[in-house]
């Protein structure tokens, strides 16, 4: 048996490797330096054309770019009416901003628990969830797989709710055929470098309705319309007239991100099929290795996976997850944890929440780690990585 580096043995690797990390090629540089060569740098055609790009690639009728996927998810609420005395429910095993945005339009997160085999949002938790003054329904496509979106439809329209995707980590993902982004009725995506494509910073919503269109695109910018259609005190004074109608906020994205992000978007097919590929890779290692848990995929969710979740079977395993994770480091392996339930951080437990609120979520993130996975990781990196975790795996077996 090999001893694990942590202990003394050798590390499988020299070099580290991160569980995520950004691809820009030299085709992305000089399409961003044309930009910033060139009059526009914000609020110009790169910005409309990615929008564009987004529409033809998801299927969706309308995109509005921002300037973060937590913008996007704060769009997303203004124009769903989400407001003071409002709930909206979503999941704890999510990054903070699913939840931090109903707190900005003054509503209540409201926390339903999870599936412990997909680790996605339960839909029957859901419907346990909802009050009279429940407004909306953010379920998060976790680590890529679609979210039961038939099943969430279904509760939303009986209860007259809003269907928000927070598709941080699936745009790529297909549910039953259809691209996410043309099936909730606001999907919110994300553009952090180690998210599938990148804008540096950026976000984007993605909207069938026209209603929720028009909001959007007041909320990411001032609430300022030069549209006459809109506006209150029409005939208008002359050219130079604009109204602000409703508050909005400054969430635009750049000109030169846009082109960024324009430019990732040309390569998202190659970037999907290699996550599909390093991911099925990693099932066939995984799948018989005693104590490692791998994640269940429903048949519905054609997955662009963006996080590789191992989950350690800690009755099976006489290490903790704490041991685990620092023996991987030490493997030269750095692995991250998504997430920690968001209701335990201290700013949810001082506004009331407490622990044992959703017990498949607390159960299930004892045990989860995020491993490597990035479309630019070498035949090598993902051997190291499935020789890591089988390394320890079979060290630490009781
Ligand atoms: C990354 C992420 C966000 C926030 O996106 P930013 O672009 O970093 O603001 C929201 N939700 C989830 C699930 C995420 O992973």
């Amino acid at each position: 048996m090999e001893k694990p580096a942590i202990l003394g043995g050798t590390p499988v690797r020299d070099e580290k490797i991160y569980y995520g990390r950004q691809w820009v090629s030299e085709e992305d540089i000089a399409a961003v330096s044309e930009v910033l060569r060139g009059p526009y740098i914000t609020c110009g055609p790169k910005v409309t054309e990615a929008e564009r790009v987004l529409e033809r690639y998801t299927g969706a009728r309308h995109a509005v770019v921002v300037n973060s996927g937590t913008s996007a998810l704060h769009c997303a609420c203004i124009a769903a009416g989400v407001g003071e005395g409002d709930e909206v429910i979503t999941t704890p095993i999510t990054f903070a901003a699913s939840a931090n945005c109903a707190l900005y339009c003054g509503a209540k997160p409201v926390f339903a628990d999870i599936d412990p085999e997909t680790y996605n949002i339960d839909p029957d938790s859901i419907r346990k969830c909802i009050t009279d003054k429940t407004k909306a329904v953010i379920a998060v496509d976790y680590t890529g797989q679609a979210v039961k979106a038939d099943e969430i439809r279904a509760i939303c329209d009986e209860f007259g709710l809003i269907f928000i995707e927070d598709a941080a980590h699936s745009i790529g993902t297909k549910y039953n055929g259809k691209y996410v982004g043309n099936i909730a009725d606001m999907t919110c995506f994300s553009f952090h470098p180690v998210k599938t494509v990148t804008a540096g910073e950026g976000g984007a919503i993605l909207t069938n309705d026209d209603d929720f269109y028009t909001k959007l695109v007041l909320a990411h910018a001032h609430g300022i319309t030069h549209d006459e259609a809109l506006m209150e005190d029409a005939p208008h004074e002359g050219d130079w007239y604009y109204e602000e109608i409703s508050l909005g906020y400054n969430y635009r994205m750049t000109d030169f991100q846009a082109a960024l992000l324009i430019s990732q978007m040309n390569r998202i097919d190659e970037f999907v099929a290699r996550r599909k590929e390093i991911v099925a890779r990693y099932d066939e290692a995984f799948a018989n290795v005693p104590g490692i848990i791998i994640q269940k995929n429903i048949p519905e969710s054609d997955t662009s996976r963006h996080l590789y979740v191992i989950r350690l079977d800690l009755e099976k395993l006489t290490c903790t997850r704490r041991e685990f994770f620092d023996a991987m480091s030490a493997e030269n392996v750095q692995c991250q944890i998504h997430y920690v339930p968001v209701y335990w951080f201290p700013y949810y437990r001082h506004l009331g929440y407490e622990k044992g609120l959703c017990p498949n979520a607390e159960e299930v993130y004892k045990g989860i780690m995020s491993i490597p996975l990035y479309p630019r990781m070498t035949d090598k990196d993902i051997e190291d990585t499935i020789h890591a975790v089988t390394k320890l795996a079979t060290y630490y077996a009781k």
